[in-house]
């Protein structure tokens, strides 16, 4: 039987994002994102799945090894709140520094999200993902998953681009609290 999965893009969308992110001691979880984790995993069994672009490695400005420290201090964090994120995925590369074969992880290509679906089983078509960018947004439409916009971070600024552009996601939330109520209620009905 097929898993189904919430992608998440991480800054922004889970926790502030003061820009590449590197000391776990800087993490700040929104204040809702334990619980409305919680809910989707324990309650509604979605395997939760982080998916995030991380250039400042090619830029140099951190490196692996401190993404894979702020990725554990995420489950750190939400030890409390008695859930843990699944898999983290992410794409250190950027156009700028390194090849376009390279890059081909980063979204909005779907790479990320396919590789993830293969190594988990997940059924995309019953899964969702939730971001703050356009790139986030775009990658979800592209492997065929129900996209919401949350408002957090860039996500208000995001929604104009989208909408010019005619790339409306699923769904538009306030934050990730009202994210999660949308899979809900798509779920029941
Ligand atoms: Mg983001």
């Amino acid at each position: 039987m097929l898993n189904k999965a919430v992608f998440l893009d991480r800054d922004g969308t889970l926790n502030e994002d003061p820009g590449y992110l590197g000391d776990p001691e800087h993490l700040k979880l929104f204040p809702e994102t334990g619980q409305a984790l919680a809910l989707l995993k324990n309650d509604y069994n979605y395997l939760l799945i982080v998916i995030s672009n991380q250039s400042g490695v090619a830029r140099g400005l951190i490196t692996k090894d401190e993404v894979e420290a702020v990725n554990d201090e995420i489950n750190n964090q939400l030890q409390k709140f008695n859930v843990k994120i699944d898999a983290f995925y992410y794409c250190p590369f950027h156009p700028d520094f390194n090849s376009k074969d390279e890059c081909s992880c980063r979204k909005p290509s779907p790479k990320m999200i396919l590789d993830a679906a293969k190594d988990l089983n997940i059924d995309l078509s019953s899964s969702y993902i939730i971001g703050d960018t356009v790139a986030d947004v775009r990658a979800g439409q592209n492997a065929g998953l129900k996209t919401i916009l949350v408002k957090t971070g860039y996500g208000s600024d995001s929604f104009y681009i989208l909408q010019k552009e005619n790339y409306l996601p699923s769904f538009v939330a306030e934050n990730l609290t009202d994210a999660s109520k949308f899979i809900i209620k798509d779920f029941v009905e």
